[in-house]
């Protein structure tokens, strides 16, 4: 019997769903071939309660998410965080740096008062997490590979390593040479430094190294006559949650 698999979507824009129905071709007949998927609000109608898998796009910033999330925790016998606002908060988490009454009445104005917000946070932050698909959004290949992983039992690989690793590989000038500033030394790669081969700078959406090398990020910036002040911005865009818990 085929695993079930079910899509859920919390605090998010949707993007990271989005881009598994782009999965086409190969990939989207080796999806189908080996998983049932039972619940996908975006694609399909059907919306079943016995399910395996979960994949969870979003982060948690409501109350009323927390039992939702906790419900499909008891459910799924893996669960899967999609996406940074669902790995590691990503840019819901802005919101942390306000009250909660400030960021209600920014987004409400005179409505504030109908709508309850708590400070955003991952899912991890809730319940026990599986696996994560990381990025913003989460990549269609990554997902189709963790997928194939979780099918024959073997534990999805994460790289342990920074951005700057696959960006050296990708044969990039450095972008603090051409006067800018990356957050790379100290984000998780995976994402072979997409950004910055496509004329960007990376802004940390993959979240943190496990063992972030802060030295080498404060040794990059001294080269350059830089502060951390200059980079702390870009950092709080995706990984504020790691720096503000309230
Ligand atoms: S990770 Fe990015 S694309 Fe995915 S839901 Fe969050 S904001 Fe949207
Ligand atoms: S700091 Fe940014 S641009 Fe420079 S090598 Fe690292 S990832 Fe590439
Ligand atoms: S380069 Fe940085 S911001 Fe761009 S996808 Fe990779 S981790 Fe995300």
């Amino acid at each position: 019997m085929k695993p079930k698999v079910a899509f859920f979507d919390f605090t998010s824009c949707e993007g990271c769903q989005l881009d598994v129905l782009n999965l086409t071709g190969e990939e989207l007949l080796d999806l189908l071939a080996g998983v049932e998927i039972v619940s996908f609000r975006e694609a399909i109608s059907r919306n079943d309660e016995d399910y395996d898998i979960a994949f969870i796009e979003g982060s948690i910033s409501r109350d009323s998410e927390i039992p939702r999330l906790q419900k499909i925790r008891k459910q799924a016998k893996i669960l899967v965080a999609m996406g940074a606002c669902a790995c590691i908060g990503g840019v819901n988490c802005l919101k942390n740096h306000l009250t909660m009454n400030e960021a209600l009445t920014m987004v409400y104005g005179a409505d504030a008062k109908q709508f309850d917000t708590i400070p955003a946070r991952p899912i991890n932050a809730v319940v026990p997490v599986d696996a994560y698909i990381r990025g913003c959004p989460a990549q269609t290949g990554e997902f189709a590979k963790l997928v194939k992983a979780l099918l024959i039992g073997k534990k999805p690989e994460t790289p342990s390593y920074p951005v700057c690793t696959e960006c050296k590989m990708a044969g990039n000038i450095c972008v603090y040479e051409l006067g800018k500033t990356c957050i790379g030394p100290v984000t998780r790669a995976g994402c072979g430094a997409i950004c910055v081969t496509g004329g960007r700078q990376c802004w940390g959406c993959r979240g943190l190294v496990d063992e972030p090398n802060i030295n080498s990020q404060e040794e990059i910036l001294k080269k350059y006559g830089l502060t951390p002040a200059q980079v702390v911005e870009k950092f709080k865009i995706y990984n504020t949650y790691s720096e503000v818990k309230k």
